[in-house]
This record gives structure tokens, C-alpha cells and sequence, in this order.
């Protein structure tokens, strides 16, 4: 049932289900893109028609706000027909699987399914069933590979590089799928990692993705670029993770005192939703010469356009779509 991934594109993948594996030319390419598209959405005139006479599939089997409205936006300003299916209104909830609820979709000529999961490898596993473009928008703990691409794309536009910056990943690693494709994308394009929070949060083999791992908040952000925080992900603990939100704040939230400690230049970052007052001081947050997390949301959007340009630049008859980005 599989089709082959697009040909001539500088992109040989059929679908987006992580940054682990992708190569730095792949990823450039993606945040090359997605630049242009960043440009073309401060425009008064955001529409092309890449995705005219195509039809996206958000299948959300969480809640998101960000991430299915951003890939909404982005499909609609290709051109593209788009339904939203969440699992409170769709058949999942009368129990069917995974896998019947794929080859539903796949019946009705999606072009691309972009899916987000509670269990980590339930994107990749649906993407064995269906023949079109899948897009993994966050699966369990595993990856957010478009989170880590527009964080990038926010990172490049600030500090002109990612090559040889300093980035601290700080608070509830162990739960994040933004932690793991932030890694993984970083690594890749030569930045250094480091990883810091709370022994409970921090997974005993994390240092093997090569990352330095720190659990002393100040220590671990000393002389960052950039210092992205976590959101506190209760909803995939089971059990106490924290003795209690005052004292997780205390060591781990993000206050000027703290941050202080990283360079006097450093930008601030976080995926949303964010949880303030607990591994975020407000203030911080809206610290408009330093947070860069409205910037992040913007760079959502033309991040997810250039992935679905990408990923549909090949006609149904297995021709590749030449011609320029705008
Ligand atoms: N929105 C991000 C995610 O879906 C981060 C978070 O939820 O904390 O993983």
C-alpha cells in the first residue's frame, strides 16, 4: 500500500514522523522554506495554490491548540480542503482502532494526514497503512518534529546560526517529545545541548542522544544562548514526579535570578501551553527583549507550510512539481 516519497525534491521522504534521522541539508532545506514562507505571511497576500485540489486530515487523538490550528492556517493558505477530526467526535470513541480508522481516511483520498498521538510510534504505525503523506504533529513522549523545526527557524532569525550555540533544554525532559526532536535537530546542525532539570525528569540514558546533562538549574543554563523551557507535563506522569509546584518552581522555574546566570543575550523559549508561575516566571515569559514565544507561534505557521509543500510536491501521477517556492 506504500507509495514511493517524492522524487527531486532535496526531501526523499514520504512522510515527517521525526528529525532523528533527517540530515542537516534535509533540515536546512525545511528551515530554508520555511523562511520564505515567513516573508510571504507578512504579506498582505498569504495565499498559493501548492496544495490546490488537495485535501489535509488533522486526526488529533490529544488536545492541541497551536499545532492544529497552525497546520489548519498553513494547509488553507496552499489551497488546500481541510478537516479537522478530533477523537470526542469521531468514531475512535466508540472504539475503533488505530488502524480502522486509517484505512477509513486512506478510502476517502486524503493527500496528507497529519496525526498526533498519545503513544509514542502510533503516528509511524498508522503511516504503514495509509497512502499518503503522513505528518507526525506529536506522538507520546517520542517527537514533535515541526516544533523543533519552527523553534529552529525562530532560533536561525535571531542569532543568524544554529552552528555552535549553546542551548539549554531545561524542566520535564523525560515526558517531552519537544525535548527529544530539539535534540536531535540541534545536534544535527552542530549546536551543543545540554539538558537540565530534576533527576525524576531527567531520563537516566538521555546523555546518549549526546547531550550534557545538568541537575542545577543555574549551573545548567551558565552561559547559554538560548534557555527553552518544558512545560510541566502532569497529564503523562503517573505518580509524584515533584515534591510540590512551590518547591519546582523555586528550582526550577525560570526567574530573572536565574536566568542571569546564562549570557546577558540569551533568548528565552517554550512551546506552549505554558504553565506560569510554575516552570515560567511571567515576567519572563513576556519579556518582550528576550522570550521569543509569540515568535514561535508565528514561525508555526510558515514552518508547517513548507512541510506540506515538500511533502505534496509530486503529482498524483508520481511526476515531481518543479518551480520556485512563492
Ligand atoms: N505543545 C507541545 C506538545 O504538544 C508541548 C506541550 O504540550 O507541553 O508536545
Amino acid at each position: 500500500m506504500s507509495t514511493p516519497p517524492p522524487q527531486n525534491t532535496g526531501f526523499p521522504h514520504r512522510h515527517l514522523l521525526g528529525i532523528e534521522g533527517l540530515s542537516s541539508t534535509e533540515i536546512t532545506l525545511l528551515l530554508d522554506l520555511s523562511d520564505a514562507y515567513v516573508e510571504i505571511n507578512r504579506s498582505a497576500d498569504k495565499k498559493r495554490n501548492h496544495l490546490s485540489g488537495r485535501t489535509l486530515i488533522n486526526l488529533f487523538f490529544e488536545t492541541s491548540t497551536r499545532t492544529r490550528t497552525s497546520f489548519e492556517l498553513a494547509a488553507k493558505r496552499l489551497g488546500a480542503d481541510v478537516i479537522n477530526i478530533s477523537v470526542s467526535d469521531s468514531a475512535i470513541k466508540k472504539g475503533e482502532t488505530l488502524l480502522d480508522t486509517a484505512m477509513t481516511l486512506n478510502a476517502m483520498h486524503a493527500d496528507v494526514l497529519v496525526v498526533r498521538h498519545p503513544f509514542s510510534g502510533g503516528v509511524t504505525l498508522l503511516s504503514q497503512k495509509v497512502n499518503c503523506a503522513v505528518i507526525n504533529a506529536g506522538d507520546g513522549s517520542h517527537e514533535h518534529p515541526t516544533q523543533a523545526l519552527l523553534d529552529a527557524v525562530t532560533i536561525r532569525r535571531r542569532k543568524g546560526r544554529l552552528e555552535g550555540l549553546r542551548v539549554a533544554i531545561c524542566g520535564d525532559v523525560a515526558h517531552s517529545r519537544v525535548a527529544r526532536s530539539n535534540i536531535h535537530l540541534l545536534n544535527t546542525m552542530g549546536a551543543s545541548v545540554r539538558v537540565v532539570g530534576p533527576p525524576t525528569l531527567v531520563p537516566g540514558q538521555i546523555g546518549r542522544l549526546g547531550v550534557e546533562v545538568f541537575h542545577d538549574m543555574r549551573k545548567g543554563i551558565k552561559d547559554c544562548d538560548i534557555v527553552m523551557m518544558l512545560r510541566l507535563q502532569s497529564e503523562r506522569m503517573h505518580g509524584a514526579f515533584v515534591p510540590s509546584i512551590r518547591e519546582y518552581f523555586h528550582f526550577w522555574g525560570l526567574d530573572y535570578a536565574k536566568l542571569a546566570e546564562a549570557k546577558p543575550d540569551a533568548l528565552i523559549m517554550h512551546p506552549g501551553p505554558m504553565n506560569r508561575g510554575v516552570e515560567i516566571d511571567s515576567e519572563v515569559a513576556d519579556d518582550m527583549g528576550r522570550s521569543l514565544i509569540r515568535e514561535q507561534v508565528e514561525m508555526g505557521v510558515a514552518v508547517r507550510m513548507a512541510c506540506l509543500e515538500i511533502l505534496t510536491r509530486i503529482r498524483t501521477n508520481g511526476a515531481p512539481v518543479p518551480g520556485p517556492v512563492t
